[in-house]
């Protein structure tokens, strides 16, 4: 009998999100999962190492009762940490999320969801996030199950093809009842419309402080890209490379023709 794939379930909105709970329980139906998540959201916390102070590891309990490690690093180190050792037995597959909102565009630059599967990525193993995008205003509980069961098959699909160096998948799944999904899109990157507003405020000492908010972002439903999919019913499938070369503007840059003076 093959022995069972092993996978770090991983998310950046901290331990107790839901999204977590629904990803760890759906990956044990392919294999045997460790979950290693952050301590409290570090949602649009980027990719981070953390170098300066120790980083903590505790054992702790999901909703489920199942056993599970929460640390007080960042998506990303937790990704590190587990793989660098902490985690004794080998890894097979690193997925990430469910994130609730959808990293699309330039969010996967910020997205903890997205930046902690990069460090899967670095660590050559085959690695996905996943987000979904879940409607701005909704009553009751988020339901996760469709992105939980479109990630199953995903990460399946993954196992069995194997994935190409230096590349992770992006998957976001729209707010959907299965049954409602069109289908599966390969898609790029789209254009993310950011709506960011700086509000300026003063403290109870007279100094002031600055928060960025505003509405949420939007973006531009192309076709073939990540936006584009999700808003018209389908998965996007995404995948991302590490190397972050604008081959294009290489010529461009090249015809410049920078010189050292003399
Ligand atoms: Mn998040």
């Amino acid at each position: 009998m093959e022995k069972p794939i092993h996978i770090l379930v991983t998310n950046d909105d901290g331990i107790n999100a839901p999204g977590l709970l629904a990803l760890a329980q759906a990956m044990r139906a392919l294999g045997k999962v460790t979950v290693v998540a952050p301590d409290h959201n570090w949602s649009a916390g980027g990719h981070v190492k953390t170098m300066h102070r120790p980083i903590r590891v505790r054992e702790t309990e999901l909703a489920d009762g199942s056993k599970a490690y929460h640390s007080d690093g960042a998506p990303s180190d937790c990704v590190a940490v587990a793989l660098l050792g902490f985690i004794k037995q080998k890894v097979d597959l690193v997925v990430s999320g469910i994130n609730p909102n959808a990293n699309i565009g330039s969010d996967v630059t910020y997205s903890g969801t997205v930046t902690a599967a990069m460090e899967g990525a670095i660590a050559c193993l085959p690695s996905i996030a996943v987000s979904q995008d879940s409607p701005e205003y909704y009553e009751g509980k988020l339901d996760f199950s469709t992105s939980a069961r479109v990630a199953c098959e995903v990460a399946e699909k993954v196992m069995e093809k194997g994935m190409p160096e230096g590349t992770l998948i992006n998957l976001n799944v729209p707010y959907l009842p299965y049954e409602s999904l069109k289908g599966y899109c390969i898609t790029r990157q789209g254009i993310r419309l950011y709506h960011d507003v700086l509000v300026r405020r003063k403290d109870p000492r007279g100094k002031p402080y600055y928060w960025i908010g505003g509405p949420a972002p939007t973006g531009v439903p192309e076709k073939d890209t990540d936006y584009g999919a999700i808003k018209s019913g389908y998965v996007s499938i995404t995948p991302l490379k590490l190397d972050l070369t604008a081959e294009p503007a290489i010529r461009t840059l090249k015809s410049w023709k920078f010189k050292l003076k003399e």
